[in-house]
């Protein structure tokens, strides 16, 4: 059966981000670097950059010369890990089938879904709008639809940004002939002088190939390489490792008489965010969503939620967050129930290692600390804010939102 693949890419993916969070770097050309120093170099320019000659991973003073305005801004990774999972979100809600290219491109076989939107254009829309409704109208992708990976990769390139570029089965060979051999994924320059040195010059030389005399050059990459020729390419979009089965963790309690009040539940509230961070490790996931909910009497049930921008795991973050929706949900004077419940859950293996030494250190206590609770007994370690210092809680913990993309 024929398949619907997507490829669907950022453009100019962290300077964008930078251009939408900072209103004063649109439609100026922008450069994203480490550290700013003299050695740093380009890690992505805006358009407006690239207009002139800027390119990835050129070194900043060059980029310097070629474009005598530009502006440097350094990275913030916090930022742009929160879009990128965000992004991926925001695509799996239209097939569980995600395969992430990098940390702005994926690829998504909707096969199955296609037949719902009359047509994959009218999907890819879906998708643009999505995308623009949740970070903003200057963050664009470019989205290529094809029957293959492959061609579908070539198709998001061909028109950037912001562009959608469908390639269908008959076309498949009017385009390879306007293609170079780098053009296709998975060919460098390396590649292509060894394809040179055989006689082949282009995409379809390539296609039409003895393929034993490549298998000879290339051993198993031969094959592949010859169907990439043709523009053919049956490898399965594969998902990267993703939890469906537990939906949420969360944790609640009914406050003793003497805790009702708004002072004194917040102990408890932060009781509550170490445990469920707790178990959220003991299960290797991350949470995406927070929801806050608080009993009034009886039965009136208030509750809140915040997509706090980040994924956790760690229960003084969960605390602050938590503190963040109680500001905006209102308390009432007499709680007499809170909860605390975590969902929109992935597993923690799909995430990167933590990029800051101070997020990895952070890690490596929550770790001990819960070894050493798990040897020695619950509550043998915690953290002094649970001793009741009502007044120090709101401090608690390390808070930091990307927040600000208007
Ligand atoms: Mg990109």
């Amino acid at each position: 059966m024929s398949r619907t693949i997507l490829h669907v890419d950022m453009d100019s993916y962290f300077a964008s981000v930078e251009q939408q969070a900072n209103p004063n770097l649109r439609g100026k050309p922008v450069v994203v670097t480490g550290k700013p120093t003299i050695k740093s170099v380009v890690a992505a320019a805006s358009r407006e950059a690239k207009k002139c000659g800027v390119e990835s991973a050129m070194a900043t003073w060059k980029a310097r010369r070629k474009c005598p305005d530009l502006i440097l801004v350094p990275g913030d990774p916090d930022r742009y890990e929160w879009l990128t999972n965000n992004f991926f979100d925001i695509l799996r809600t239209y097939s569980p089938k995600l395969e992430p290219f990098g940390v702005d491109e994926a690829f998504l076989d909707v096969t199955a879904r296609v037949r719902d939107y009359r047509s994959p254009v009218n999907l890819v829309k879906r998708i643009k709008e999505d995308v623009e409704e949740e970070f903003g109208n200057w963050i664009t992708c470019s989205v290529g639809i094809a029957r293959n990976k492959l061609l579908a990769k070539l198709a998001s390139d061909m028109e950037k940004p912001d562009g959608v570029t469908r390639i269908r089965d008959d076309d498949v060979s009017d385009v390879l002939k306007e293609m170079s051999l780098t053009d296709l994924c998975g060919i460098g320059s390396r590649t292509e002088k060894r394809l040179n040195r055989l006689g082949i010059n282009s995409v379809p030389e390539l296609g039409d190939f003895s393929e034993k005399e490549l298998k000879e050059e290339f051993g198993i990459d031969g094959a592949r390489l010859k169907l990439m020729g043709q523009g053919k390419d049956p490898s399965p979009v594969l998902p990267a490792s993703y939890e469906e089965e537990v939906k949420s963790v969360g944790n609640s309690l009914t406050l003793p008489e003497y805790k009702r009040t708004s002072r004194k539940a917040l102990p408890v509230l932060f009781k509550l965010a170490q445990k469920v961070g707790y178990r959220l490790r003991k299960k290797e996931l991350m949470a995406g969503t927070l929801k806050l909910m608080v009993r009034d009497g009886e039965f009136n049930v208030e509750g809140k939620q915040l997509t706090p921008g980040r994924y956790v795991d760690d229960g003084n973050l969960i605390y602050s967050f938590a503190l963040e929706i109680k500001e905006e949900l209102g308390f009432p004077a007499t709680p007499t129930m809170v909860g605390i419940r975590a969902s929109k859950l992935r597993s923690k293996g799909s995430f990167s290692q933590p990029l800051l030494p101070d997020r990895r250190k952070r890690e490596e206590l929550l770790r001990v600390m819960d070894e050493v609770n798990e040897e020695y007994g619950k509550g043998t370690l915690y953290f002094a804010a649970q001793t009741g210092a009502e007044d120090l809680l709101p401090s608690v913990g390390e808070f930091k939102r990307p927040g600000d993309l208007n």
